[in-house]
Protein backbone atom coordinates (compact mmCIF):
# COMPACT_ATOMS: atom_id res chain seq x y z
CA UNK A 1 0.00 0.00 0.00
CA UNK A 2 1.20 3.81 -0.78
CA UNK A 3 1.57 5.60 2.65
CA UNK A 4 -0.02 9.14 2.87
CA UNK A 5 1.89 10.86 5.52
CA UNK A 6 1.08 14.46 6.17
CA UNK A 7 3.85 16.53 8.13
CA UNK A 8 2.93 19.94 10.30
CA UNK A 9 6.26 21.82 10.99
CA UNK A 10 8.54 18.51 10.01
CA UNK A 11 7.78 17.46 13.48
CA UNK A 12 4.24 15.98 13.77
CA UNK A 13 2.68 13.55 11.11
CA UNK A 14 -1.04 12.58 10.00
CA UNK A 15 -1.69 9.64 8.12
CA UNK A 16 -4.77 8.80 5.27
CA UNK A 17 -5.30 5.21 5.05
CA UNK A 18 -7.27 4.20 2.02
CA UNK A 19 -9.95 1.95 2.06
CA UNK A 20 -12.97 0.31 -0.36
CA UNK A 21 -15.05 3.39 1.34
CA UNK A 22 -13.01 5.97 1.55
CA UNK A 23 -9.80 7.30 3.64
CA UNK A 24 -9.36 6.57 7.25
CA UNK A 25 -7.40 9.99 8.86
CA UNK A 26 -5.04 8.74 11.67
CA UNK A 27 -4.77 11.68 13.66
CA UNK A 28 -4.95 15.08 13.12
CA UNK A 29 -1.92 16.87 13.80
CA UNK A 30 -1.80 20.21 15.76
CA UNK A 31 -4.48 22.93 15.61
CA UNK A 32 -4.66 24.81 12.08
CA UNK A 33 -3.64 21.71 10.73
CA UNK A 34 -6.97 20.81 8.67
CA UNK A 35 -6.34 22.74 5.85
CA UNK A 36 -3.15 20.70 5.25
CA UNK A 37 -5.05 17.27 5.43
CA UNK A 38 -8.29 18.44 3.69
CA UNK A 39 -5.84 18.86 0.82
CA UNK A 40 -4.11 15.97 1.09
CA UNK A 41 -7.60 13.96 0.54
CA UNK A 42 -8.73 15.77 -1.93
CA UNK A 43 -5.41 14.69 -3.52
CA UNK A 44 -5.81 11.70 -3.43
CA UNK A 45 -10.24 12.03 -4.41
CA UNK A 46 -11.37 10.31 -1.87
CA UNK A 47 -13.46 11.26 1.08
CA UNK A 48 -12.21 10.92 4.95
CA UNK A 49 -15.02 8.74 6.20
CA UNK A 50 -13.69 8.44 9.92
CA UNK A 51 -10.74 9.73 11.79
CA UNK A 52 -9.17 7.68 14.28
CA UNK A 53 -7.23 9.56 17.46
CA UNK A 54 -3.84 6.67 18.54
CA UNK A 55 -4.00 9.15 21.63
CA UNK A 56 -5.53 12.67 23.29
CA UNK A 57 -2.33 14.94 23.59
CA UNK A 58 -2.70 18.43 21.87
CA UNK A 59 -0.54 17.33 19.03
CA UNK A 60 -2.85 14.71 17.79
CA UNK A 61 -5.98 15.61 18.41
CA UNK A 62 -5.00 19.61 17.19
CA UNK A 63 -7.36 20.03 14.72
CA UNK A 64 -10.21 17.45 15.63
CA UNK A 65 -12.47 20.19 16.06
CA UNK A 66 -12.15 22.37 12.59
CA UNK A 67 -12.22 18.39 10.89
CA UNK A 68 -15.20 17.76 12.58
CA UNK A 69 -17.12 20.65 11.56
CA UNK A 70 -16.03 20.14 7.86
CA UNK A 71 -16.90 16.61 8.00
CA UNK A 72 -19.35 16.24 10.69
CA UNK A 73 -20.20 12.75 8.88
CA UNK A 74 -16.99 11.08 9.64
CA UNK A 75 -16.88 8.41 12.31
CA UNK A 76 -14.47 10.02 15.22
CA UNK A 77 -12.56 7.00 17.12
CA UNK A 78 -10.52 6.71 20.09
CA UNK A 79 -10.48 4.72 22.89
CA UNK A 80 -12.24 4.18 26.11
CA UNK A 81 -9.19 5.53 28.11
CA UNK A 82 -8.36 8.70 26.05
CA UNK A 83 -11.66 9.77 25.62
CA UNK A 84 -11.66 10.76 28.91
CA UNK A 85 -8.52 12.75 28.47
CA UNK A 86 -10.29 14.13 25.35
CA UNK A 87 -12.59 15.53 27.16
CA UNK A 88 -10.24 16.91 29.91
CA UNK A 89 -11.05 14.62 32.59
CA UNK A 90 -7.80 13.65 34.17
CA UNK A 91 -9.02 11.31 37.14
CA UNK A 92 -6.62 8.48 36.92
CA UNK A 93 -7.98 4.90 37.29
CA UNK A 94 -6.57 2.60 40.21
CA UNK A 95 -2.91 1.86 39.52
CA UNK A 96 -2.51 4.60 37.27
CA UNK A 97 -0.98 6.65 39.79
CA UNK A 98 2.27 4.85 39.60
CA UNK A 99 3.02 7.42 36.38
CA UNK A 100 2.14 11.52 36.02
CA UNK A 101 0.22 12.57 33.14
CA UNK A 102 2.75 14.80 31.14
CA UNK A 103 2.41 16.17 27.99
CA UNK A 104 -0.73 18.87 26.65
CA UNK A 105 -4.61 17.78 26.93
CA UNK A 106 -5.75 20.70 25.98
CA UNK A 107 -9.27 18.89 25.41
CA UNK A 108 -11.31 18.99 22.44
CA UNK A 109 -15.46 19.57 22.42
CA UNK A 110 -16.16 16.82 20.00
CA UNK A 111 -16.87 14.13 21.39
CA UNK A 112 -15.90 9.85 19.63
CA UNK A 113 -19.22 8.53 17.56
CA UNK A 114 -17.80 5.26 19.68
CA UNK A 115 -15.02 4.04 21.60
CA UNK A 116 -12.42 1.60 20.23
CA UNK A 117 -10.10 -1.39 21.83
CA UNK A 118 -7.09 -3.36 20.89
CA UNK A 119 -8.90 -6.83 18.89
CA UNK A 120 -10.92 -4.84 17.24
CA UNK A 121 -10.62 -3.63 13.43
CA UNK A 122 -11.14 -0.46 11.57
CA UNK A 123 -11.20 -1.63 8.37
CA UNK A 124 -8.16 -3.21 7.45
CA UNK A 125 -6.84 -1.75 10.60
CA UNK A 126 -6.06 -3.68 13.54
CA UNK A 127 -6.45 -1.90 16.88
CA UNK A 128 -3.34 -2.57 19.18
CA UNK A 129 -3.02 -1.78 22.81
CA UNK A 130 -0.13 0.71 23.33
CA UNK A 131 -0.44 2.44 26.38
CA UNK A 132 2.51 4.21 28.47
CA UNK A 133 2.81 7.37 26.64
CA UNK A 134 -0.42 7.54 27.59
CA UNK A 135 -2.57 5.60 29.80
CA UNK A 136 -4.73 4.45 27.28
CA UNK A 137 -2.93 5.38 23.79
CA UNK A 138 -4.04 2.91 20.55
CA UNK A 139 -1.34 1.75 17.44
CA UNK A 140 -2.71 0.54 14.23
CA UNK A 141 -1.45 -2.03 12.32
CA UNK A 142 -2.55 -2.65 8.56
CA UNK A 143 -3.19 -5.61 8.00
CA UNK A 144 -3.22 -5.88 4.34
CA UNK A 145 1.21 -4.91 4.40
CA UNK A 146 1.64 -4.83 8.08
CA UNK A 147 2.51 -0.73 8.08
CA UNK A 148 2.12 -0.32 11.78
CA UNK A 149 1.32 3.23 12.43
CA UNK A 150 2.62 3.46 16.26
CA UNK A 151 1.82 6.53 17.34
CA UNK A 152 3.87 7.93 20.41
CA UNK A 153 5.49 4.37 21.24
CA UNK A 154 8.02 4.78 19.06
CA UNK A 155 9.48 8.08 17.43
CA UNK A 156 11.99 8.31 14.04
CA UNK A 157 13.18 11.95 14.42
CA UNK A 158 17.11 11.64 14.77
CA UNK A 159 16.97 8.38 14.61
CA UNK A 160 14.58 5.26 15.46
CA UNK A 161 14.01 5.62 19.81
CA UNK A 162 10.82 4.59 22.39
CA UNK A 163 9.29 7.16 23.89
CA UNK A 164 10.56 4.85 27.33
CA UNK A 165 13.31 7.06 28.16
CA UNK A 166 14.60 10.41 27.38
CA UNK A 167 16.93 10.22 23.44
CA UNK A 168 18.76 13.34 23.72
CA UNK A 169 18.52 13.87 19.68
CA UNK A 170 14.76 14.23 20.08
CA UNK A 171 13.52 14.02 24.21
CA UNK A 172 9.74 15.84 23.32
CA UNK A 173 7.77 12.41 23.05
CA UNK A 174 10.02 10.44 26.12
CA UNK A 175 9.29 13.79 28.63
CA UNK A 176 5.84 13.65 27.31
CA UNK A 177 5.25 9.89 28.70
CA UNK A 178 3.33 9.04 31.23
CA UNK A 179 5.01 5.62 32.71
CA UNK A 180 8.09 5.18 30.80
CA UNK A 181 8.30 1.03 32.17
CA UNK A 182 4.50 0.35 30.54
CA UNK A 183 6.08 2.54 27.28
CA UNK A 184 9.09 -0.04 27.39
CA UNK A 185 6.76 -2.91 27.49
CA UNK A 186 4.58 -1.57 24.58
CA UNK A 187 7.91 -0.93 22.38
CA UNK A 188 8.47 -4.57 23.09
CA UNK A 189 5.47 -6.14 22.26
CA UNK A 190 4.80 -3.55 19.10
CA UNK A 191 8.21 -5.04 18.07
CA UNK A 192 6.41 -8.90 18.09
CA UNK A 193 4.29 -7.80 15.93
CA UNK A 194 6.51 -8.05 12.97
CA UNK A 195 6.01 -4.73 10.92
CA UNK A 196 6.83 -4.35 7.92
CA UNK A 197 6.94 -0.58 8.30
CA UNK A 198 6.93 1.64 11.00
CA UNK A 199 4.68 5.19 10.46
CA UNK A 200 5.07 7.32 13.72
CA UNK A 201 3.81 10.01 15.33
CA UNK A 202 7.12 12.07 15.19
CA UNK A 203 9.44 11.49 12.27
CA UNK A 204 9.92 9.60 8.91
CA UNK A 205 8.24 6.38 8.05
CA UNK A 206 11.05 3.81 8.04
CA UNK A 207 11.06 0.78 5.92
CA UNK A 208 11.76 -3.01 7.72
CA UNK A 209 12.59 -1.65 11.10
CA UNK A 210 12.79 -4.53 12.95
CA UNK A 211 16.98 -4.30 13.92
CA UNK A 212 15.85 -0.23 14.66
CA UNK A 213 13.59 -1.06 16.65
CA UNK A 214 15.33 -3.97 18.87
CA UNK A 215 18.35 -1.24 19.12
CA UNK A 216 16.25 1.00 20.38
CA UNK A 217 14.45 -1.12 23.16
CA UNK A 218 17.99 -1.72 24.20
CA UNK A 219 18.45 1.60 24.51
CA UNK A 220 15.43 2.27 25.74
CA UNK A 221 16.01 -0.59 28.45
CA UNK A 222 19.16 0.96 29.48
ZN1 LIG B 1 1.95 12.24 22.58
Amino acid sequence: MPIHQITRFGLVNAYLVEEDDGLTLIDTALPRSEKAILAAAERLGRPIVRIVLTHAHQDHIGALDALHAALPEAEVLISARDARLLAKDMTLDPGEEKGKLRGGYAGAETKPTRTIAPGERVGSLEVVAAPGHTPGQLAFLDTRDRTLYCADAYATLGGVATTAKRYWRFPLPASATWHHPTALETAKALRELGPARLAPGHGKVVEEPGAAMVKAIARGSA
